[in-house]
This record gives structure tokens, C-alpha cells and sequence, in this order.
């Protein structure tokens, strides 16, 4: 463990001076030892080695401890492209060793209490708690299935606190009726179609509530992104609360990035008490692509997995994360981003399938620009059964130029395709950018329609927001507008 961490405010007390006992001390020190240069060990107290293909999942930059991220690729991590994206090594390397299944778990946010120090103790304590004479019978005399339960019962019971309990299992909704137009139209089987509008950057609403107006008769629900590419703007609940005021559906998007376990919780009961009634959980884009001054680049408190569990079990079980009880419990339809073209379909679909598990009801995919190549994806999600458990709207982006395009090409976890890159060059070069961009919309969101396990589309403008009724109109989901003109 590190003397002490730079720019940390708050240090745990030098070892030789903290109030351990001398064995704990003698473990912490052997545990660095070994475990630093075998697994790349950050000592953070709160091991998961057992499920990340004994890679250390420390490393990466957002601290995430459930997967990989959307901007993930085989080749770097976008963070800090000098080394790789650690969970792309950790699915690379569970693969290899069989052990894929093992990555469904929803693992925990760090206890913070045990960060600096070693998790030997725990595995020992727990072994003694099971008895000692079990477990090493278990261990060493038993036949191999049986040795690696006595083995998954000692390292389960260390990695999965009481006050989280996390598991590979799939946890249906507790609740029979719909809790919003959004999860009512997906469940009678409509091509439901949201858009995202762009928060203000002022405190100024009226572009914001014309935008709202002009696209809610095209569209079942509004986005409303927290803080793209950590670059501050109105909040998404302020955001959403405007749109209920106007009459339009919200989507009000997280981000663990700016969120603790705390203001996560109490920020889901201030929005559901406004009437907010669909939550999209994003783990959120690093502070890397902030301007300048940066804020901090280290460790998330939790992931957009953690933030879907915890908020399932907050709805459904009624109670905080501490373990208090909640007299009314929020109630919103839970969704969460899904990125078709990020590190590996195969990995994704891992990734897509523990959110799923975990408590997301919708999904809302990254910019899609190759709709036969996302099939790929579709078709590992089919593998993993969980059509018919989720909804999925796939992100659709117009293009307006050439230069746009280009820089497309450059955003993590998006892919477009070369054709298009050409097809949009050459319109630029005569003036007419924003007529092919539409086209190609157009033509994505017609092969689109026809794939298996899609249930609608959520346009992503990036401040067209004028576009959303011409592409809805063309597209020929015009059918939404009558239904959209009942009350929500
Ligand atoms: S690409 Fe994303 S998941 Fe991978 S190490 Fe970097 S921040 Fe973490």
C-alpha cells in the first residue's frame, strides 16, 4: 500500500502507525507483496480477484467494478491510451480460461473502510466461521465440483457483504402495471420512439421548453443527458421537471460519474416525488474529454451497474443501501445505455446481460451508423436470452456534415462505416450535407425496424432538435403522433 496518495485530502494513517494488530499487518505487507506483481493488486481492501479472471480491475481510470465501459476497445483505454482497457484483458482472459459466466455477478462498490488494506483476514475469518476442518476437508478430499463450491462459498461470502448481496441471477420487476407511458407503449408492443434534447448551458428554459414543445407530438418520452462529456449544463432533473410542466414524458439521465451512494439515493426520491418516472443509469464519460481545468480523473464511487441495483432494490425491496427501510418507495422504469460496438460483441453482450440481470427494463444503445454489423451484437444478446426482459431503442444520430462525420469516427464505442464516411464527404463537397445525413437516418432506421429483439429508436439530435419531426414523419412512424396527443 501506497505511504500516501497525491492530492488525496483524506490519507489512512501511515501503517507503522495505525492500530492493527501485528498479524494484520504482517498480512497487508505479504499481501502487496504478492498479489501487486501477480494480479496487478491496487489494495483495495475489497478483493474481487476470484471473478475478474484474477486480474486486478483497479486499474481502470473510472474504477469501474462491473465491466467495461462504452468507449472500451482492444486496443487502449480511452482514458489514458498508453496502457489497455484492463476489462477488455479481464474478458480476454476469462474467456481463455472458461470462466466467462463468473463475470455476471453484480459486484459491490468499495466498503471504503477496508480500502488500503488487506482481505486475507476476511478470507480467513470466513473459513474459520465455516469451520476450518470443513473447508479444508472440502478442499482436499472432495471431488472437484464439490471442492470448487466449498471454494465459491468462502470467496462469495468476502465479496458479497450483507448489505449488498449481489448475485448472476435475473431480478424481474416486483411491480404489475406500467409506471409510465414510455414502459406502457414498449409493453403493449408499439415502435416506441424517444429523443434526447440537449440541456440549456444558461439558466435561460425557453429554448429548452420550445425544443420540448416542438418534438413531444413526435416522440413517447424526452432525454435529458447529465452533464455529456462532463462538460456542465443545466441538470437533468430541473430538465425533466420542465418537461412534465409542459406535458411531455421525461427520461432523466445519471451518471455515477457525479454521483455518490448517497446523492444517488436521495436524488431518486426528490425526482420521483416531481413525478420523474423513467431513469436511464450511465456510468457517465470520463472528465478527459472536460474542458480544461480538470476535475477528478481517479475512482467513480460506484458504476451504472451498482446504480441500477441499487435502485431496483430501493423500488422493489424498499430499502436504502444502508439496510433502512423506505415507507413509500420511489417508483420509475429503470433503463440503462447499451453500446453495440465497444470492445467485442461477445463482451458487450456479457456487459448488456448483467445490467439486465441487475434491474435495467430498457436499453438505450450508443449511435448506431451500421445496422449489419450491430446484428452481431443482437445475435450474442439472443445467444443470452434476454429479449422479452429488456427493450431495446437503438440511438440514431443525423448526420450534418462532413466534419461531424469525421469526428464520429473519433467517439468511443461509436463505428461508422467507411461508405458513409464517403457518401458524406462527397454531399459536403456540394452543399448538401444535412439532405444526406437525413438519408442515411433514414435509411438505418428502416433496416433497423425489421431486427429481432428492437422495440424503438431514441433519437440523439445533438442540438438538431428540428430534424426529430421530419425524421419521425419520413421514417413513417407518423402513427405516434395521434397517440401522443392523449395527456400523458
Ligand atoms: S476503457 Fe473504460 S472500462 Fe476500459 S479501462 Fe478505460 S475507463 Fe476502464
Amino acid at each position: 500500500m501506497p505511504i500516501f496518495t497525491p492530492g488525496r485530502r483524506w490519507q489512512p494513517a501511515y501503517s507503522p502507525f495505525k492500530k492493527e494488530t501485528f498479524g494484520r499487518v504482517l498480512l497487508e505487507n505479504v499481501e502487496y507483496l504478492i498479489k501487486g506483481p501477480l494480479f496487478g493488486c491496487r489494495m483495495c481492501g475489497n478483493c474481487l480477484l476470484q471473478e475478474t479472471a484474477f486480474i486486478c480491475p483497479m486499474e481502470c481510470p473510472k474504477g469501474l467494478r462491473n465491466g467495461p465501459c462504452g468507449g472500451s476497445t482492444p486496443e487502449y483505454c480511452y482514458v489514458d491510451k498508453t496502457r489497455p482497457c484492463i476489462w477488455y484483458k479481464i474478458y480476454e482472459r476469462s474467456f481463455k480460461m472458461g470462466r466467462e459466466e463468473d463475470l455476471l455477478e453484480v459486484l459491490p462498490p468499495l466498503d471504503w473502510d477496508k480500502v488500503g488494506t488487506e482481505t486475507w483476514g476476511d478470507v480467513f475469518d470466513q473459513v474459520k466461521k465455516m469451520g476450518t476442518g470443513k473447508v479444508a476437508g472440502g478442499l482436499l478430499f472432495k471431488p472437484a465440483k464439490e471442492r470448487y463450491k466449498v471454494w465459491d462459498e468462502v470467496f462469495r461470502n468476502v465479496r458479497e457483504p450483507g448489505w449488498w448481496q449481489g448475485d448472476d441471477k435475473y431480478h424481474a420487476p416486483a411491480y404489475p402495471e406500467p409506471v409510465s407511458e414510455l414502459e406502457r407503449r414498449l409493453k403493449a408492443g408499439e415502435f416506441v420512439v424517444a429523443c434526447e434534447i440537449a440541456p440549456p448551458l444558461s439558466m435561460s428554459t425557453k429554448k429548452l421548453i420550445e425544443n420540448i414543445n416542438l418534438v413531444k407530438p413526435y416522440v413517447t418520452a424526452i432525454n435529458f443527458t447529465d452533464n455529456a462529456s462532463a462538460t456542465p449544463r443545466m441538470t437533468s432533473w430541473a430538465c425533466s421537471k420542465f418537461a412534465i410542466e409542459n406535458g411531455a414524458e421525461p427520461v432523466m439521465q445519471i451518471a455515477a460519474r457525479d454521483r455518490t451512494r448517497a446523492s444517488l439515493q436521495s436524488e431518486i426520491l426528490g425526482a420521483t416525488a416531481m413525478g420523474v418516472r423513467n431513469v436511464l443509469c450511465v456510468t457517465g464519460d470520463s472528465p478527459i474529454l472536460a474542458p480544461k481545468p480538470r476535475g477528478r480523473m481517479e475512482i467513480n464511487d460506484l458504476d451504472a451497474i451498482q446504480m441500477i441495483w441499487i435502485l431496483r432494490r430501493m423500488r422493489d425491496e424498499g430499502h436504502y443501501l444502508d439496510g433502512r427501510e423506505i415507507k413509500f418507495p420511489p417508483k420509475f422504469f429503470l433503463g440503462a445505455a447499451a453500446s453495440p460496438f465497444a470492445s467485442d460483441p461477445k463482451f458487450q453482450a456479457i456487459r448488456e446481460h448483467k445490467k439486465v440481470n441487475a434491474g435495467a427494463q430498457f436499453f438505450q444503445t450508443n449511435l448506431v451508423y451500421d445496422p449489419d454489423r450491430m446484428e452481431i451484437w443482437l445475435n450474442e444478446l439472443a445467444k443470452r436470452d434476454i429479449f422479452g426482459k429488456v427493450y431495446i431503442m437503438i440511438g440514431i444520430t443525423p448526420l450534418k456534415s462532413a466534419k461531424m462525420t469525421h469526428f464520429m469516427t473519433e467517439v468511443p464505442g461509436v463505428f461508422v462505416p467507411k461508405s458513409i464516411v464517403e457518401r458524406m464527404d462527397a454531399a459536403d463537397a456540394k452543399g448538401g450535407a444535412q439532405e444526406e445525413g437525413v438519408k442515411i437516418a433514414l435509411e438505418i432506421i428502416e433496416k433497423i425496424r425489421g431486427k429481432q429483439g428492437i422495440n424503438g429508436l431514441h433519437i440523439m439530435p445533438v442540438g438538431w432538435e428540428d430534424i426529430v419531426p421530419r425524421i419521425v414523419t419520413e421514417a413513417g412512424l407518423i402513427g405516434q403522433i395521434e397517440m401522443n396527443a392523449m395527456p400523458v
